[in-house]
C-alpha cells in the first residue's frame, strides 16, 4: 500500500541538540491522526521537517509516494496561530486567497474564480460574513477558522495542522471536528498536533505518541494506552490516571 504520509528515520537537531531522533511515521490515506507529546517533544519540528521548512539531519519524507517538493500542491499546512503576525494589514479574504498561490504560481494574480473558492471555504468554517474584516480585528477562534479556510481552499490531499484547537471555544471546537470528519469522508489524510488527551479517542482514528523518539503510533484503540502515555509524558501522569479511569468507566 502507498502511504499518504511516509516519514522514515527522521532526525532533526538544532545546534547539535537532537530534537527528533530516528522517527518513523506511516499514515494510510483517509486517516485522521493526532500527534501528541509534551511541550518540546518535537511535534512542530516533525511537521516543519515534513514540509521542508527545516532541513533534517537525516531521514526522508514521501507524500503519496513522492518527495514533498513534487507534492506541494496536494499538501496544506495550518501553522500555529501564535506563529503569525496578526497585525499585518490585510483582510480575511486575502489571507484565504493566498492559500491558492501555490496552485496559481506567483505571477498569476487571483481572479474572480479564486475569490469565489475562497468565499466558499470561508462559508465552510462559518466565516463568510467576515470576508472583508481586517485580520487584526478577529478573535482567536476566528483566526483559527480563517487558517482552516486557507487550507481548505487548497483542496489538498494531505493536511498538517499544528494545534488547531488551541484557545478556541466549544462552538469552534465542534466546527473544527466536523470539518476534520468531512475531510476524512472525502478520503483526505489529516495529521493534527493535539494537546487535549481527553478527546484523542473521540476525534481521531490513530495516534502518534512522540517525545523526541516515536514512542508508538497506530490505531487509538491499541496504541493510546496508559503505558505508552507514561513513557511519553514521564512522571507527569496524574492526568493519565484520570484518562484511564475515564476509559474504563
Ligand atoms: P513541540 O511542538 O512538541 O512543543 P517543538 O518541535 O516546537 O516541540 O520543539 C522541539 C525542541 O526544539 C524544543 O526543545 C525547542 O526548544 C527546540 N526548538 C524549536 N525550534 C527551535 C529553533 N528554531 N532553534 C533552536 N531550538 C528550537
Amino acid at each position: 500500500m502507498e502511504f499518504a504520509i511516509d516519514i522514515r528515520d527522521m532526525t532533526v537537531a538544532y545546534r547539535d541538540k537532537p530534537v527528533l531522533w530516528d522517527v518513523d511515521l506511516q499514515v494510510a490515506p483517509g486517516v485522521l491522526i493526532a500527534i501528541v507529546g509534551p511541550n518540546g517533544a518535537g511535534k512542530t519540528t516533525l511537521i516543519k521537517a515534513s514540509l521542508g521548512l527545516i532541513k533534517p539531519a537525516a531521514g526522508s519524507v514521501l507524500i503519496h509516494g513522492k518527495p514533498y517538493a513534487q507534492q506541494r500542491k496536494s499538501v496544506a499546512y495550518v501553522p500555529q496561530r501564535g506563529s503569525v503576525d496578526w497585525d499585518f494589514p490585510t483582510d480575511v479574504l486575502d489571507v484565504v486567497t493566498m492559500g491558492l498561490y501555490g496552485k496559481l504560481g506567483w505571477f498569476k494574480r487571483p481572479g474572480k474564480e479564486e475569490r469565489v473558492d475562497a468565499l466558499k471555504a470561508l462559508s465552510q468554517v462559518g466565516m463568510e460574513e467576515f470576508a472583508n474584516r481586517q485580520i487584526s480585528q478577529l478573535s482567536g477562534g476566528q483566526q483559527q477558522r480563517v487558517f482552516l479556510a486557507r487550507a481548505l481552499v487548497q483542496n489538498a490531499d494531505v493536511y498538517f495542522m499544528d494545534e488547531p484547537f488551541q484557545g478556541v471555544d466549544a462552538t469552534t471546537e465542534r466546527a473544527i471536528v466536523d470539518l476534520l470528519q468531512n475531510l476524512r469522508k472525502q478520503g483526505k489524510t489529516v495529521a493534527v498536533v493535539h494537546h487535549d488527551l481527553q478527546t484523542v479517542s473521540e476525534y481521531f482514528d490513530e495516534v502518534m505518541l512522540l517525545n523526541v523518539r516515536r514512542i508508538a503510533s497506530g490505531p487509538v484503540g491499541s496504541e493510546f494506552t496508559e503505558e505508552n502515555l507514561r513513557t511519553t509524558y514521564g512522571g507527569r501522569v496524574a492526568f493519565v490516571s484520570a484518562l484511564s479511569a475515564k476509559q474504563t468507566s
